[in-house]
């Protein structure tokens, strides 16, 4: 008999989320069953929700999650039940082309375009999807063991919970594309949840001044207490004349966009100083298109780069990142604002969209 669970399920776009029974799949060959602790809400939510992605319903969202591993299908030696669980957005097949080169930010099950995989049945038997390979939404999730790392024991869950999208994304936005060194001047455009752990990263890493660019001032007094060092409202001015201002006339060594709008990521390229690093992160509606000059493309010899939640190498980085939360180095207060239980999946998702939280998390189980 396969486990039923409570899921918040987005059966339509702009529709309020249906909450109730699922159906799970049994684990196949590769997967795993895990009983969800605690899920993060992330603006990519709301972006399906309102289908400026390709998220196709019903479909369970929520692409990464915590909690307790209940059954392991075949193939899967590396978990057992009763272990402690990070859900990773991104797999690492370890067999793809992608992963064999060392990039398994990109590895093909994720990002090989294969539609959102079926993880349960509705009561009506309509098939449900999981968003991001996770469905994290829900008190179980069918995920693959090759996305599913050991926790230690003594990690909690509620902070253990922002490893798999805003940590890894904005410390490997950090850590693995712009390789941040001590003393470099390093702007921050966005303060959502991904761009504070950015600041953060940034201080970790020696960063000069770390300014920090977002038209909210509450978002500003977080990156403060989180060490900025400068802050720009971009309400307030152009942006790319302060960031310049505050870098002798040249702009910031490396910039790192986590913002989203077009708009943000043409200045994200402007404010960056010649030969310096662009991160770019934020996704707008899927067929976004941002212009840049090019003469500024070629000769001025910026590196400008895409990040896939941080490029990250999963298990190589969750070990690394772990470890920060476990000694301080990263300080996850300040950004869990508000719990939810699945019956509040609307609230959660309207607190995002109104920037009312940095990360609302979905406290679901143990
Ligand atoms: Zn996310
Ligand atoms: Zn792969």
């Amino acid at each position: 008999m396969s486990a039923s669970a409570r899921a918040a399920v987005m059966t339509g776009y702009l529709e309020p989320f249906e909450v109730g029974p699922v159906r799970m799949r049994d684990p196949g060959p590769g997967q795993v069953l895990v009983r969800t602790a605690a899920a993060p809400f992330c603006s990519t939510d709301w972006m399906g929700w309102k289908a400026m992605r390709r998220t196709v319903p019903p479909v369970v969202l929520g692409h990464t999650a915590v909690g307790t591993v209940e059954a392991v299908g075949g193939d899967v030696r590396h978990l057992a039940p009763g272990d402690r669980v990070l859900v990773a957005g991104t797999p690492q097949c370890g067999e793809c082309f992608y992963c064999r080169i060392g990039r398994p930010d990109q590895c093909d099950l994720l990002m090989g375009g294969a539609p959102n995989p079926v993880v349960a049945d509705l009561p009506d038997g309509r098939e449900v999807r999981a968003a991001g390979l996770v469905g994290a939404y829900s008190e179980r999730m069918l995920v693959l063991g090759v996305q599913t790392h050991r926790l230690p024991d003594d990690l909690p869950f509620d902070a253990a919970c922002l490893l798999g999208c805003g940590i890894s994304s904005a410390l490997g936005a950090v850590e693995n594309i712009a390789h941040v060194q001590p003393g470099q001047s390093v702007a921050i455009v966005g303060l959502g949840h991904i761009g504070l752990w950015a600041v953060q990263g940034a201080r970790l890493a020696g960063a000069g001044e770390i300014i920090g660019v977002d038209g909210h001032p509450g978002r500003r007094a977080l990156a403060e207490s989180m060490g900025a060092t400068r802050l720009v409202d971009p309400t307030a001015g152009d942006p790319v004349d302060a960031v310049r201002a505050l870098t002798e006339g040249r702009g910031a060594d490396v910039v790192i966009e986590a913002a989203g709008p077009e708009v943000a990521q043409r200045q994200a390229v402007l404010m960056s100083r010649r030969a310096g690093t662009v991160v770019l992160m934020g996704v707008q509606h899927a067929t976004s298109e941002v212009i840049l000059p090019q003469g500024l493309l070629t000769t001025t010899g910026r590196e400008i780069h895409g990040c896939q939640n941080g490029r990250v190498t999963p298990d190589v980085d969750f070990p690394r990142w772990i470890g920060y939360l476990r000694d301080g180095r990263l300080d996850p207060s300040g950004f869990v604002t508000r719990r939810y239980d699945l019956d509040e999946a609307d609230q959660a998702l309207r607190r995002s969209m109104a920037l009312e939280d940095v990360t609302g998390v979905f406290a679901i189980g143990g």
